[in-house]
């Protein structure tokens, strides 16, 4: 992996830079509104039923009218995959990964107007989209070069007589399930690093990202993926979301998103049914309830804008996003005083126009959040936001709860919005207790210039992602490989060296000479 490096931000403050992303956002406005197929096999299939993705900053616009799969779409998309399987599983991992190397250079060519679908469909401002962008080429650049290194015989130990070694084969026909906060990265990444290990696969986007998942489709139909090897269906849950993890035909889900739906495929998906290949494999990767810990020896200033960074960044709908603040008593008032008027600096308006916070993702979402909101106004005290409004867009502004509970239900439990969560400890060892519970395992930062302290909080936090002065979000492919454990998930590591060994089985050959 020596040749491979992260893919570099856009520099929206370069005045070409900004012209052109307001060039590409105007070209995508143009294209708002059409009707998106399954695909199936290859096939294009329009269904009479869609679903509207819509902009969240203004309701009224629709992204795109999305077909949706029935079950009988569901077995002819396993009949597609299963057929497809037969001779892609053989096809030589350097071919497959060449798709990959494509499909990056292909995204890199468009970085802008992909960026701007997201800025429309999901309501990323410019940089947050371009960084999604970014990790979908880092994903593929670097799961590409992980098959190659993978489709290369492993020696074992040496045993006189006899040749031994271990080689990888494919698992089968998968379902991926992605959410649809990083509409194009996650989606990439969990559906390339299947296929690239030589499976076929079922793709069932999220409703509120089904346009950015099929310009994934389009794309690498354009980069000559055969037909087959990935197959679009996207759907209602109650209609195909047990149906197809359930299916006899699927030999693995990697799923990730919330911890309740986590929670419940791995059940479903654990069941046997008749005539199943095999015991199925869930990767599930879910929710957290992240949190960063400010030290009395620490760099106050940096802490803060690190909690205002992680906690209202895409409007706090990241998984890694830092809903809870840990503070010691004697930078408590200092911390919170910055962290409000840093927060309160933060302009609130269109991603179009690229405001720094903008609309939450849908309707649901927004009632849910204003529910915690509420919830926190009893809990603990509200010292900016709590107000909201929905007239165009789903918007809620950064809200900042102090002095809450540890235990309180705005400390443990992910609100996936805009709302922040401060708790005052007398200790670090008491701030390293309070970070730990949680059933959450998933992020966390600490702040702090004590290095007994950094080592402690090395051994005793139980999080997938610890970080040391610095934000909790913002992971990078091959540098900070991602995931969780406690309800977090399955801690599968996207983006780490022994990712692709999810899909594959691993087959030992010994021969006697
Ligand atoms: P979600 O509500 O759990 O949905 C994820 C996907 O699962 C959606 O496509 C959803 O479809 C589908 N689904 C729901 N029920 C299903 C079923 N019974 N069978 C099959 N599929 C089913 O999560 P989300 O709102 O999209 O994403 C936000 C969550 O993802 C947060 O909890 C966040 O922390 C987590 N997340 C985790 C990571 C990580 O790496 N750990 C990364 C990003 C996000 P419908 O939307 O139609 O229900």
């Amino acid at each position: 992996m020596t040749d491979y490096r992260n893919e570099p931000p856009v520099n929206f403050a370069d005045e070409a830079a900004k012209a052109a992303m307001q060039a590409a956002l105007a070209k995508v406005k143009n294209q708002l509104g059409q009707t998106y197929p399954l695909v199936i096999g290859g096939k294009r299939i329009q269904t009479e039923q869609t679903s509207p993705s819509l902009n969240p900053a203004n309701h009224s616009q629709v992204v795109g009218h999305v077909s949706q799969a029935t079950r009988q779409h569901i077995d002819e998309a396993f009949a597609a995959a299963e057929a497809t399987f037969k001779t892609w599983r053989y096809t030589d991992p350097e071919v497959r990964a060449g798709y990959l190397f494509k499909a990056a250079a292909e995204i890199r060519r468009r970085k802008l107007e992909l960026a701007a679908w997201q800025v429309y469909e999901v309501g990323k401002n410019w940089a947050e989209a371009d960084g999604d962008i970014a990790e979908a080429i880092d994903f593929l650049e670097f799961y590409g070069r992980q098959m190659l290194r993978m489709a290369q015989p492993e020696p074992l130990v040496p045993f006189p007589g006899e040749v031994n070694y271990e080689v990888y084969a494919p698992l089968g026909v998968g379902v991926i399930i992605p959410p649809w906060n990083f509409p194009l990265a996650i989606l990439t990444g969990m559906t390339t690093s299947a296929i690239v290990a030589g499976n076929t696969v079922l793709l069932k986007p999220s409703p509120n990202s089904s346009v950015v998942g099929y310009k994934f489709i389009e794309l690498m139909e354009q980069i000559g993926l055969p037909a087959g090897v990935i197959n679009f269906v996207p759907g209602a849950p109650e209609e195909i979301g047990d149906y197809m993890t359930g299916h006899p035909e699927t030999a693995f889900v990697s799923f990730t998103g919330s911890k309740n739906v986590g929670v419940h495929i791995a059940e479903h998906a654990a069941k046997k049914v008749d005539d199943q290949h095999g015991i199925k494999r869930v990767v599930a990767e879910m929710g957290g309830k992240d949190g960063i810990i400010v030290d009395n020896e620490a760099n106050v200033d940096a802490a803060a804008l690190a909690i205002v960074q992680s906690a209202f960044g895409f409007q706090g709908q990241k998984c890694s996003a830092g809903s809870r603040a840990i503070i010691h008593e004697d930078v408590y008032d200092e911390v919170v005083s910055k962290v409000v008027e840093a927060t309160k600096a933060l302009t609130v308006g269109t991603p179009e126009s690229n405001a720094a916070v903008g609309p939450v993702i849908e309707k649901k979402q927004f009632d849910k959040i204003l529910s915690y909101v509420e919830i926190g106004k009893r809990e603990a005290k509200l010292v900016l936001g709590g107000t909201a409004d929905e007239s165009t867009g789903y918007y809620i502004h950064p809200t900042i709860f102090i002095d809450a509970d540890p235990k309180s239900r705005i400390m443990q439990e992910e609100i996936f919005g805009p709302v922040l969560s401060i708790c005052k400890v007398r200790s670090f060892e008491e701030a390293v207790d309070v970070f730990n519970d949680t059933e959450y395992g998933l992020t966390g930062s600490v702040f702090t210039l004590n290095r007994e302290h950094l080592a402690y909080a090395a051994q005793r936090i139980d999080c997938g992602n610890l970080y040391f002065n610095r934000k909790c979000t913002g992971s990078l492919v091959g540098v900070h490989p991602f995931g969780g454990f406690k309800m977090s998930g399955t801690d599968a590591k996207a983006g780490g060296k022994d990712y692709l060994r999810h899909f594959v089985v691993s087959k030992i050959i010994s021969e006697r000479m």
